[in-house]
C-alpha cells in the first residue's frame, strides 16, 4: 500500500532506525519513544491488524514477525531485563499506524494496567 508509513519504511522510501530485517519482517526504533528502548516488529506484507490475516498465512505471518522480534529483543538487550509486547488494534486502542505491528517496549519499570 503506497501510502502506508511502514509500507513506505519496508521499502526503503522513508528511513528508519533499522535493528534487524529478514525476508519477513523488520524491526525499528519508535520515532516517538514512551520507553528508554521501544521498538516495532513490523511484517513486510501490509495486514491492518493480526484478525486481518487470513488463517491459512497465521503462522507465517506470525511466525516471521515474532521471529524477528526475537532477534531484536537478543540485539537490544531487552531479553535479559524484561520488557512488554503490545500490538493495539483498532479504534478503541488507539493504533494509529493500520499496518499490523508488535511493540516492544524495555528499560524501565512498566506499570499495569496500561491506560
Ligand atoms: P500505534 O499507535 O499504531 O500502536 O503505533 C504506531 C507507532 O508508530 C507509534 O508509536 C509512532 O510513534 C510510530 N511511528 C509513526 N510513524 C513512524 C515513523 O515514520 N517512523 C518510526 N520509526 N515510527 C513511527
Ligand atoms: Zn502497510
Amino acid at each position: 500500500m503506497n501510502n502506508c508509513i511502514f509500507c513506505r519504511i519496508a521499502a526503503g522510501e522513508i528511513p528508519a532506525d533499522k535493528i534487524y530485517e529478514d525476508e519477513n519482517a523488520f524491526v525499528i526504533r519508535d520515532i516517538n519513544p514512551q520507553a528508554p528502548v521501544h521498538l516495532l516488529a513490523i511484517p513486510k506484507k501490509h495486514y491492518p491488524a493480526v484478525h486481518d490475516i487470513p488463517l491459512s498465512e497465521m503462522s507465517t505471518v506470525m511466525g516471521g514477525l515474532t521471529s524477528a522480534l526475537c532477534k531484536a529483543l537478543a540485539i537490544t538487550g531487552l531479553d535479559k531485563n524484561g520488557y512488554r509486547l503490545v500490538a493495539n488494534s483498532g479504534g478503541t486502542a488507539g493504533q494509529t499506524v493500520p499496518h499490523l505491528h508488535i511493540h516492544a517496549l524495555g528499560g524501565r519499570d512498566l506499570t499495569w494496567p496500561p491506560g
